[in-house]
């Protein structure tokens, strides 16, 4: 390939809001068969509201729980963190983050604290399991009846003690962007640590253009699944934006990632950023990637 034009694609690139890391990255984008979209903060904005948060057990206040689960959410950078904390605060709840005395990350389910000797585990009905909680069959049937689509489950010492939901909207144009996808012959799926149920709500707000969906996963499950796309349709793209995605990011023949939004680790990961959170870069980027194929072939 000619020095010249591989520069020439690599400013049109970036005109266009895409940071490529090397000339071969908008070859290897050229050449995708199928793209693995992420959701939260990737197909959505990763903007949540809380649509309810309830307490479960009466030995606890509601401003208490709302003050433990703030305080340990200011530690996370996760969406629904953002979120949570906001939330708080609009019941005039002040967060105390130098309370939390411990905490430990864990990716696709949440997030452990302590807090004034407390134990308290925030996330999905994984966290649940690793909490030891000892309500585990309950956990599922009080998530019932929420309203939002994520659901979170807040567990203190071994008790369940709250609960709430949040929903997300998808970004404008990301619809746009997978139907220009297929026009392309490029299929587009998703994958997801959230919920089923939230990655249905995410499909049908898209008006049912992904032709996969595949939810509750962890990163190594995200990196498993882009190898099975791999072996069934060949170069593969992956656009994602958290710490969970950084290892598919990697895995992918393309990784791109999210960089207004994006995690550290995801934007390092990846083979390609998108400055902006306009999905529709991402087809765009593909046709130039073919147009560069085809001038230095
Ligand atoms: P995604 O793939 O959709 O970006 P993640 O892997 O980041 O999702 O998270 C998966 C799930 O783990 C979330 O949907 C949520 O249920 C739970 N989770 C992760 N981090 C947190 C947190 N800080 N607080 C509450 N729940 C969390
Ligand atoms: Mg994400």
């Amino acid at each position: 390939s000619t020095p010249v034009a591989t520069f020439c694609a690599l400013l049109r690139a970036a005109r266009m809001g895409l940071l490529v890391k090397g000339g071969n990255v908008l070859e290897s984008l050229g050449e995708v068969r199928v793209a693995a979209f992420d959701k939260t903060g990737t197909i959505t904005r990763g903007e949540f509201s809380i649509k309810d948060f309830l307490v479960v057990r009466d030995k606890v206040q509601m401003s208490q729980l709302l003050y433990w689960v703030s305080s340990i959410e200011s530690k996370s950078s996760h969406p629904m963190a953002a979120a949570l904390v906001e939330y708080a605060q609009s019941k005039s709840i002040q967060p105390k983050p130098e309370d939390v005395t411990e905490t430990c990350i864990y990716h696709g389910e949440g997030i452990y604290g302590a807090i004034n000797g407390k134990h308290i585990y925030i996330g999905n009905e994984r966290i649940m399991a690793r909490s030891s909680c000892r309500q585990q069959e309950a956990g599922h049937r009080e998530t019932d009846g929420l309203k939002g689509v994520s659901v979170g489950l807040v567990i203190c010492d071994g008790d369940l003690v709250g609960k709430f939901s949040l929903s997300d909207t998808c970004r404008t144009g990301a619809a746009e962007a997978i139907l220009q996808l297929r026009s392309m012959g490029i299929k587009s799926v998703m994958l997801t640590g959230d919920s089923e149920a939230a990655a249905k709500h995410a499909q049908e707000q898209l008006g049912g253009v992904l032709e996969e969906l595949h939810s509750g996963l962890l990163p190594e499950d995200k990196v498993r699944l882009i190898r099975g796309l791999q072996a069934r349709h060949g170069a593969t793209l992956m656009v994602g934006d958290g710490m969970n995605d950084a290892p598919a990011l990697a895995a992918a023949d393309v990784g791109v990632s999210m960089g207004l939004s994006g995690s550290a680790a995801a934007i390092e990961t990846s083979h390609a950023t998108l400055m902006s959170g306009d999905v529709l870069r991402v087809p765009k980027a593909v046709r130039l990637g073919r147009r560069t194929r085809r001038t230095i072939a």
